[in-house]
């Protein structure tokens, strides 16, 4: 028998064991797995928006009314009438990016495209929310709106489900862009000490964040294709539990166990559709003498020329062949009568007879040679199933007696 090849899942398995193995994860896997890591990661991201847009409404209407509440006293705006009109603009805005945003999500045509226009909506309403409130001529409302960008933040290092380097690349573009647009626009009243602690600081304690979260999901990727890969070498060794428990080890024939789970199934069917059933019981004749005169060795092999002419003629589907014992075989024919049973059996004496194996303690040729019975029936509830066994065995047992190397049919066919 040949070696055996290591299956893939193996070195997969090491792999994986050793990138869990490591102190210090890297926020990067070999290619193969970082390709799926990733592909897993963009899916719980647009999960994550998919199932959770709303919130975002919520937070959007949330931000809104506190403002206002904060700037009314007795149902009147008590700011300045610009600043009303420009925190309605920029409440607009924002939400406007955030319908476009949330409806993109929803369209899986574009989910290729998910983290681009993630960063484009996240840098628009980053500087929708840094530009507007520098134009507040209140100090206080000014200072109030720039929080917003505090909560964005948040939202895109700690819930967006992001990998940390597109999390960094969002808030550190941010920081580029809204310079940018200062410029721009020539602002003077920018505050910039403001604008480095609340984006710059808040953009460092997310990375930070981001990292212990990325470094975490690896982790799980990686537990859960551990899992994965057990369970598969698991089903592969069950199988050939299940494999070696039904086949006989030097032919590869089912083994007699399997012959009789089989049978009573056959049975079982064949007297619900009111259908013949048939068994072929053959034997190797003067198989000691063979063993005698050739040796164990050539004995075994004799036997797998046999089963292989036995596997060549149960062709239909539902025929089953299998080892009976020592030097003993069986054939289950379902669907079958005693002529086509008994036609099987003479192609199986003379597919023997055509192998031509050298047989020199043999009576009643110079090669090996079987003897076969038959016996076939329409089972009944009221016959036992051994009962079909039974008469193909004495009709076996007929076809030695009348001197070998013939097919014996029952006399109850
Ligand atoms: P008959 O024609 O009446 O069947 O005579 P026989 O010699 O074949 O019958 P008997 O039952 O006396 O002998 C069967 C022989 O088959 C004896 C046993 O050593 C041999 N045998 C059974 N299993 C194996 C096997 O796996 N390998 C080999 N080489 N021989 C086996
Ligand atoms: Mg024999
Ligand atoms: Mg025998």
């Amino acid at each position: 028998m040949s070696a055996e090849k290591p299956p893939a899942w193996e070195a997969e398995y090491d792999t994986v064991r050793d990138l869990l193995g490591q102190s210090f994860m890297r926020l990067r896997f070999p290619a193969t797995f970082e390709k799926e890591f990733r592909k897993t990661m963009n899916a719980r991201a647009l999960e994550t928006v998919r199932e959770n847009y709303w919130m975002l409404f919520l937070l959007s209407l949330s931000a809104v009314l506190i403002i206002y509440f904060q700037y009314t006293v007795g149902g009147g705006w008590i700011g300045a009438v610009e600043d009303l009109r420009l925190a309605v603009l920029m409440g607009l805005s924002i939400i406007s990016v955030l319908v476009v945003f949330t409806s993109l999500a929803k369209m899986p045509s574009m989910d290729r495209h998910f983290f681009s226009y993630t960063m484009v909506c996240c840098l628009l309403m980053l500087v929708f929310m840094t530009i507007f409130p520098a134009y507040f001529r209140d100090e206080v409302l000014r200072q109030r709106s720039t929080y917003l960008v505090i909560y964005l933040l948040m939202i895109v290092y700690g819930v967006a489900n992001l990998r940390l380097h597109q999390s960094a690349l969002i808030g550190f573009t941010g920081m580029g862009v809204v310079v940018l647009a200062v410029n721009v626009l020539g602002m003077q009243r920018f505050d910039w000490g403001m604008f480095m602690q609340f984006f710059f600081l808040t953009n460092l304690v997310g990375v930070g964040n981001n990292y212990v979260v990325e470094v975490r999901e690896r982790r799980l990727f990686l537990q859960s294709r551990l899992l994965d890969l057990e369970k598969r070498q698991l089903n592969k060794l069950s199988e050939r539990l299940v494999q070696l428990a039904r086949e006989d080890g030097l032919t590869g024939l089912a083994n007699r166990r399997h012959f009789n789970d089989r049978f009573l199934m056959e049975w079982e069917r064949a007297r619900r559709d009111g259908k013949p059933l048939a068994l072929v019981f053959s034997d190797v004749d003067h198989f000691k003498a063979f063993n005698d005169k050739h040796g164990h060795l050539e004995g075994d092999r004799a036997l797998i020329a046999v089963a292989d002419v036995l596997k060549s003629v149960a062709t239909r589907p539902g025929d089953l062949a299998a080892r009976y014992g020592g030097e003993e075989f069986v054939l289950l024919l379902p669907n079958t009568t005693c002529d086509g049973a008994a036609e099987v059996a003479r192609e199986l004496i003379a597919g023997i007879d055509a192998k031509a194996i050298a047989h020199r303690g043999s009576k009643v040729a110079k090669h090996v040679t079987i003897s076969a019975g038959v016996a076939s029936m329409v089972p009944d509830v009221h016959i036992a199933p051994a009962k079909l066994i039974d008469l193909a065995d004495e009709a076996l047992y007929a076809a030695k007696h009348e001197g070998r190397h013939r097919v014996v049919v029952s006399t109850t066919c």
